[in-house]
């Protein structure tokens, strides 16, 4: 006989989405269950260069789009959580960069100059000042131009960590595409199926919340779910660990409107410093071997900074899909996509940055059904089920 445990909310999924989603209603009063296949944050969120965009980057062609607006609040939203005057409280979270960075290699075109000195872009980009630039950037070798975007660069599992911790009680390892956990009647979830060695336990909750990011489409399948379309976009990301002493946290414009090359720096467990590297070249590279992308990285990296020397650095790099729901042309989606059939809501927030905003639209469904906290939901009745731990940098693996 399987028992009954009542609860508000289902999340599946502990990326980025489902974290925040589970502290904000727990916050809010409501129980929830939030259950992992894996690692916490371990699908995209801890493999995201963590870059908390304004915008900026989408509207490099002088018209800032209704994406680019949507995004505008993000920096604002974040820094406030950061700082502990935010909907959740990111304090211990560290931040690696108050901003992030564009550089061009050459002087500018100056219908790009003048693009970021217009209108449009102001209150999101800072003009060059040579005496606040990064070290990286203050070499006599550098000779474009330099811009500070009004956008921060986080510390993605330390985030993670700081979502989880307060309200870890609910959260528990479990795949729930196997077993077809969700059990359907008339398109409508009945409950959520858990089976454990010699347990079964059947979750009933008010709505059931999909945030598995790439593994929606296997949950909302393995339930025969007529759920949104996704997509799939992969990026084949480079990592390089070296030993030059000055982080970077920047995107390199040419004449197109996507970066050339997007860096970040992070730190491997014993202290080295580690680029990852992403832009156009993760973009074209998913069409190349290892050993190919690893050339082609290096050899950008030489004629994009060619001040610097990387030295006896360790290069690898990686496949991984970016999930997001079904665009045509595969357009980049412009802002976190939320949508509801029944009781089972299905959500992506499309950009880690979006993620507020994907909350928010969670709530403005849930206020619209006048779904509103009651249930007491009992954890012992899933001690049998294991603890998701939070996933370690990719690095970490690639590169030790
Ligand atoms: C290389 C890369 C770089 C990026 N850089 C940035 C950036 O700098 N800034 C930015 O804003 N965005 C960035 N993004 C996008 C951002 O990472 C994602 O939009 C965001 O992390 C998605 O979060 P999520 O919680 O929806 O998904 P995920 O982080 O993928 O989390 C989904 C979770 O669901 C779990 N899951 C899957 N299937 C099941 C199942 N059957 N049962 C239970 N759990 C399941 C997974 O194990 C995973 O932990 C980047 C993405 C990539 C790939």
């Amino acid at each position: 006989m399987a028992e009954i445990l009542e609860t508000d909310i289902v999340i599946i999924g502990g990326g980025i989405a489902g974290l925040w989603l589970n502290y904000r209603l727990r916050t809010a009063g409501y129980s929830t269950v939030l259950l992992e296949r894996q690692s916490l944050g371990g699908g995209q969120s801890v493999r995201s260069q963590g870059i908390i965009h304004g915008g900026t980057k989408y509207a490099l062609h002088g018209a800032l789009t209704n994406a680019s607006n949507a995004i505008a609040d993000m920096p604002a939203r974040w820094r406030a959580c950061l700082k502990g005057e935010g909907d959740v409280d990111l304090t211990s979270a560290r931040i690696l960069s108050e901003h992030h960075y564009m550089w061009s290699r050459d002087r500018l075109m100056s219908k790009l100059t003048s693009f970021f000195a217009s209108k449009a872009v102001r209150g999101r980009v800072e003009a060059d000042d040579l005496e606040h630039r990064p070290e990286a950037f203050k070499d006599p070798g550098f000779h474009g131009n330099f811009y500070a975007l009004n956008e921060i660069v986080v510390d993605v599992p330390s985030v993670i960590n700081s979502l989880t911790s307060p309200f870890g009680d609910g959260i528990y390892q479990y795949d729930c595409a196997q077993h077809s956990s969700l059990e359907l009647d008339n398109g409508k979830v009945n409950d959520l199926q858990l089976f454990g060695k010699n347990k079964r336990v059947r979750i009933k909750a008010k709505r059931y919340i999909l945030a598995a990011g790439e593994g929606n489409e296997s949950v909302l399948h393995s339930a025969q779910l007529q759920g949104p379309a996704m997509q799939r976009r992969p990026l084949h990301m480079v990592v390089v660990k070296h030993h030059y002493p000055h982080p970077i946290y920047a995107h390199c414009i040419g004449s197109g409107s996507k970066p050339l090359l997007t860096i970040t720096t992070h730190y491997m467990a014993d202290g080295q410093p580690v680029w990852y590297l992403g832009g156009n070249l993760a973009e074209t590279g998913v069409e190349l071997d290892k050993q190919t992308q690893l050339d082609s990285a290096k050899t950008i990296v030489k004629e994009l900074l060619p001040w610097i020397d990387l030295g006896d650095a360790q290069w690898n790099s990686f496949m991984i899909h970016r999930a997001e729901p079904q665009q045509n042309a595969m357009l980049r989606p412009d802002s976190a996509f939320v949508h509801q059939s029944e009781n089972i809501i299905t959500c992506w927030p499309t950009k880690l940055a979006l993620t507020p905003n994907l909350v928010d639209e969670v709530f403005a469904k849930l206020k619209q059904d006048n779904i509103t906290p009651g249930a007491e939901t009992d954890y012992n009745q899933l001690k049998f089920l294991n603890r998701p731990t939070v996933s370690q940098p990719v690095w970490e693996d690639l590169l030790s």
